[in-house]
């Protein structure tokens, strides 16, 4: 019965226990062949100590598991970090750390595919840097880079946590108002043209502590029942040109265009 026991808790172990699993099968075997009591002895014997071995085999082979699965373990948590680190980088525009274009466009897409049975309180301001092309020109582009980081920084200064800011384009943002009305929307983007014209930005790498002044026009849309992203995103768009047309530095809302 013991030999029994032992043979089958040796068969699941694995092949480095094979050799035990042999040397007991053979004892075994022997036991039904002896008749001397001396030989029942020395089988009796030799199988404590194979159980011996093997107790001895099982337990380094737990202790080699444990050391591995820890490892594993330790590697799978620093892969989840990276991991993490990685897609968030990858939703994200290198330069202001806005959420990039294809994010913006997917969680757009996702929010008017619900929008099919009520309309959900969402406004879009579209945000355009007035004469950014002439930033460049005087000053080169890499001051132009570090104005752009800024003016965003600016937007986020102006935003709520729930709401996604968005780099849509060269120097066009665009900030998503969740359970924002038009009228409130407009009112979020005179607030940021003015925290924005109110500021002056220092320009880096030059040799003198130059500030200079930056101003942005803002069109602004709210989603309605049956908009698409493109329907939506066409409306401020329109609503940003005629802010432009009408003198820049201003946030113009979709019912101001005709
Ligand atoms: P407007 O007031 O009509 O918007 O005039 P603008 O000069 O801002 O508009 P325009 O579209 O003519 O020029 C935008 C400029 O933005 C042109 C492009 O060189 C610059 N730009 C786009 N992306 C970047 C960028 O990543 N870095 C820098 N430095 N400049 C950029
Ligand atoms: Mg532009
Ligand atoms: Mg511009």
């Amino acid at each position: 019965g013991i030999i029994d026991v032992l043979t089958k808790a040796v068969v699941v172990q694995d092949s480095e226990n094979r050799e035990y699993n042999r040397s007991i099968l053979d004892q075994s075997r022997r036991l039904e062949e002896i008749t001397l009591l001396d030989d029942l002895k020395r089988v009796k014997l030799a199988i404590v100590k194979e159980v011996e071995q093997l107790r001895e085999a099982v337990r380094e082979k737990e202790a080699r598991d444990g050391a591995k699965i820890q490892k594993l373990s330790q590697q799978v948590a620093v892969l989840k970090v990276e991991l993490q680190s990685v897609r968030s980088e990858s939703e994200r525009d290198g330069l202001t750390q806005a959420l990039n274009r294809r994010s913006f466009d997917r969680l757009l897409a996702d929010l008017t595919a619900r929008n099919t049975v009520k309309a959900e309180e969402v406004a879009l301001l579209m945000i355009d840097i007035d004469d950014f092309k002439r930033v460049n020109d005087q000053y080169g582009h890499l001051t132009g880079d570090s104005v752009l980081a800024a003016v965003v920084n600016k937007c986020r200064q102006s935003t709520r946590g729930e709401d996604v800011l968005a780099r849509y384009g060269g120097e066009e943002f665009c900030i998503l108002l969740p359970g924002a009305s038009l009228r409130n929307a407009v009112k979020k983007g005179r607030q940021i043209c003015e925290s924005i014209a109110a500021t002056r930005y220092l320009l880096e790498g030059m040799p003198t502590k130059e500030t200079i002044g930056i101003t942005v026009s803002i069109g602004v849309s709210a989603l309605r029942r049956g908009d698409t992203s493109a329907s939506l995103v066409e409306r401020a768009d329109k609503a940003l040109y005629l802010a432009k047309h009408s003198g820049k530095n201003r946030a113009v809302s979709e019912k101001e265009v005709k």
